[in-house]
């Protein structure tokens, strides 16, 4: 178990990933009701972005095994990237996570606000926004260099800092889950989500869908703390959040249930 947490674990996430997001195709395509209601955008999918979006999302995953897991090994078999292996208490856990967290939110807003600057735009950034409804898939649908700034902060921050191996499941965990979560499509935060002082900052899958639907707001990628200082937070944000979360959930089958008049 430690090996598996120490070295396969970390060598594997995007394995683990690509089945997460198997997985929860898989649920997405049996469930009803519930997820029909809470769509960000009702009619935003498309087959034909699909199928371009498996195919992008094939090559960043090569691209990430072979450069970003291979930058990972040759630090861990030289000594840069390194493990404490002793159980830690769950306040160093707590501290060596949100220092991650945290860290990553700051990384990832301000690469990703660059990357909206012509001509980093249409030369790497172009192709995730392709996806103006994302879906999971989404989640892998980035320019080779793009999944760098996704997934290599975790490495640099694991060279910089020696995590313990709780930590190490956490934070690699957090990556695969936030991706996926935020391209979902839907929304299962509850409709109190931005209303109170401590919720309000973390984002949410409705936050990440206006980025993709509007384009020049909602950057960030764990909170909404940058764009809050920034003024970024598209202006519909919090409304539309409610007004997904107020949909009746039977909806359609009680509209299909009333017989014409
Ligand atoms: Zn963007
Ligand atoms: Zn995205």
């Amino acid at each position: 178990m430690r090996d598996l947490i120490n070295g396969d674990f970390l060598s594997n996430l995007w394995l683990v990933g690509f089945l997460a997001l198997a997985a929860g195709s898989l649920i997405v395509a049996i469930t009803s009701g519930y997820l029909k209601a809470r769509k960000c955008q009702p009619k935003g999918f498309k087959w034909k972005q699909f199928r371009f979006e498996a195919v992008i999302a094939v090559v960043s995953v090569a691209f990430s095994g072979v450069v970003i897991g291979g930058a990972q090994t040759w630090l861990k078999k030289n000594g840069y990237m390194t493990f404490q292996h002793e159980p830690a208490s769950w306040y160093v856990v707590l501290f060596e996570y949100a220092l991650y967290f945290f860290s990553f939110d700051t990384w990832f807003y301000w690469l990703h606000r660059w990357m909206h600057n012509e001509p980093y735009y249409k030369w790497i950034h172009k192709l995730h926004h392709r996806s103006t409804s994302p879906n999971l898939l989404t989640t892998l649908s980035v320019h080779p260099f793009e999944s760098f700034i996704n997934g290599g902060w975790m490495v640099i921050f694991m060279t910089l800092y020696s995590v313990h191996d709780a930590s190490v499941a956490l934070i690699g965990g957090t990556n695969i889950v936030m991706g996926l979560y935020v391209h979902s499509g839907y929304e299962f935060f509850p409709k109190w989500w931005n209303k109170t002082w401590l919720s309000k900052w973390f984002i949410t899958a409705t936050f990440h869908d206006h980025h993709h639907k509007y384009f020049t707001a909602n950057f960030g990628g764990y909170t909404t703390i940058w764009d809050r200082i920034c003024g970024t937070v598209h202006k519909n944000f919090e409304r539309d959040f409610v007004t997904i979360k107020q949909r009746p959930l039977r909806q359609q089958v009680s509209a299909e249930a009333v017989p014409a008049e």
